[in-house]
């Protein structure tokens, strides 16, 4: 029976490390380079920020989530959601530590799906934090569904050309590669007519038409890019995994990056509870400390109970998918994960703001970033409706329908059921009566 909760000592004595080092030395750069991690570094930054990661490579915590033949630790998901839980209070930690969305997921299927060649190109420089990536998947006119997507790609002699519009390709203003899914067989279903490209930025025809804000940012100064692809020639060594694989691989991706932004959102909301319990402890009015007010306190009690739950269940899904070594077996549970997840950091946010009062809703307290990235997270890496459908059906699978009249727990039917199985029993009570 192994059934346990408790984090090896040793790997309990690196999480320490990890909780200060993120609070004293990671979480200053948030203040000081706000929105700066996709940013490429200049000298400044070079001498603040490499030994911080020599600092975590010394630790044995760099890249925790790749097997060591790529430069990482091979810890597995398990301990790499006990360590995202950590870095999930600062923006700028997964950088510091290796594990920077959206690079580790196309880190992980250029290291599952890549040749020698795109592997030493591509992903050696992304593990050293030399390079950033883009994703390139979702079309203005479709992203929930990318059988409607219509970047084409056509083969031309050795060369593959690409024409079409991608949106919302995150960090491509700083990528220095795009990872493109375009149409490759027009004829046959999309699920085996998409193929996957690495195109380098500078490529002449990918033309960066806007790069959109989120809500708050100025317009055009925004990090998701509108792509028009003109006429772009990539390699036929560009094709990544082999041609019509772009759903396996696109599946691959995007299950790791989901299951990791649920366990980095632990960290946040832990960091808004306990926001929420130092000004409940800090703050009096009508006669006593907000801590005393049972509306709050019913505030913390909940996000304590949400969050709880959440944790665990994030957590036993990593060691599912430790177990299993396979993103589409444990495709129900990433799936509620992800469904839970924006609801949980914006009802959490959200009471705590409530408790700071005013204070709460400005600019000078992060409140309304978090609940602002919890709306985001109901649609990046797909919305939350077409997760939900994901659970439903996943878990439809293990049922069957009844053709009887009435539902198998109908409960006249199972008096007489019962009656029937211990009906010797019952005539031998009424005859010693
Ligand atoms: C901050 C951010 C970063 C992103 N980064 C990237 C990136 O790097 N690369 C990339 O390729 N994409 C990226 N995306 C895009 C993201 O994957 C899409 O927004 C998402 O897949 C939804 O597509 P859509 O926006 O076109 O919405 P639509 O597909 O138009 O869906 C709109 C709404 O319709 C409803 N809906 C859609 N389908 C169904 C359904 N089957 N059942 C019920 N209701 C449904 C839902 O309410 C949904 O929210 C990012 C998005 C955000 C917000």
């Amino acid at each position: 029976m192994s059934w346990d909760f408790e984090t090896e000592p040793e790997y309990q004595k690196k999480l320490d490390w990890a909780r200060d080092f993120v609070r004293e030395e990671v979480e200053p750069l948030d203040y000081l380079y706000p929105h700066g991690q996709f940013v490429p570094m200049d000298e400044t930054k070079h001498k603040i920020i490499d030994p911080l990661k020599d600092q975590v490579r010394a630790q044995g915590l760099w890249a925790t989530h790749l097997g060591p033949e790529l430069g990482g630790e091979g810890f597995g998901q398990l301990k790499l959601a006990l360590l995202n839980e950590i870095l999930g209070r600062s923006p700028w930690a997964s950088t510091v530590f290796g594990t920077q969305a959206p690079d580790t997921g196309n880190a992980e299927i250029i290291a599952h799906y890549g040749t020698p060649e795109q592997k030493e190109r591509y992903l050696q420089p992304l593990l050293h934090g030399e390079m950033f990536s883009s994703y390139s998947m979702t079309e203005p006119q479709g992203g929930a569904d990318p059988t409607q997507f219509t970047t084409r790609a056509v083969k031309d002699g050795d060369e593959w050309v690409l024409n079409g519009w991608k949106y919302f390709s995150s960090n491509a203003k700083t990528a220095s590669f795009l990872i493109v899914m375009a149409v490759t067989n027009p004829d046959i279903s999309p699920y085996k007519g998409m193929s996957m490209f690495l195109v380098p930025t500078d490529t002449p025809g990918v033309n960066i038409v806007r790069n959109v804000g989120l809500y708050g940012e100025p317009i055009d100064e925004g990090w998701h890019a509108l792509i028009h692809y003109e006429d772009v020639r990539v390699p036929a060594e560009g094709l990544l995994g082999g041609e019509g694989q772009a759903f396996v691989i696109a599946q691959t991706r995007l299950g790791g990056g989901r299951i990791h932004h649920a366990m980095r959102t632990i960290g946040m909301a832990q960091k808004a509870i306990d926001m929420m319990c130092e000004r409940a402890l800090s703050r009096h009015t009508a006669g006593s400390l907000l801590a005393d007010k049972q509306f709050v306190q019913g505030y913390i009690a909940d996000s304590y109970a949400q969050l709880a739950q959440f944790r665990l269940f994030v957590l036993y899904t990593a060691w599912e998918i430790d177990k299993y070594n396979d993103y589409k077996r444990v495709r129900k549970d990433i799936a509620t994960a992800k469904v839970v997840m924006p609801t949980l950091l914006h009802d959490i946010a959200w009471r705590a703001m409530q408790v700071h009062g005013a204070l709460g809703t400005t600019n000078e307290m992060p409140f309304f970033q978090m609940i602002h990235g919890a709306g985001v997270m109901g649609l990046a890496d797909g919305p939350t409706e077409v997760h939900k459908a994901t659970v439903a059906r996943q878990i439809l699978r293990d049922y069957r329908g009844t053709d009887e009249m009435w539902p198998t727990e109908w409960i006249p039917g199972k008096i007489d059921d019962a009656k029937a199985k211990y009906a010797q029993y019952l005539e031998l009570e009424v005859g010693n009566l």
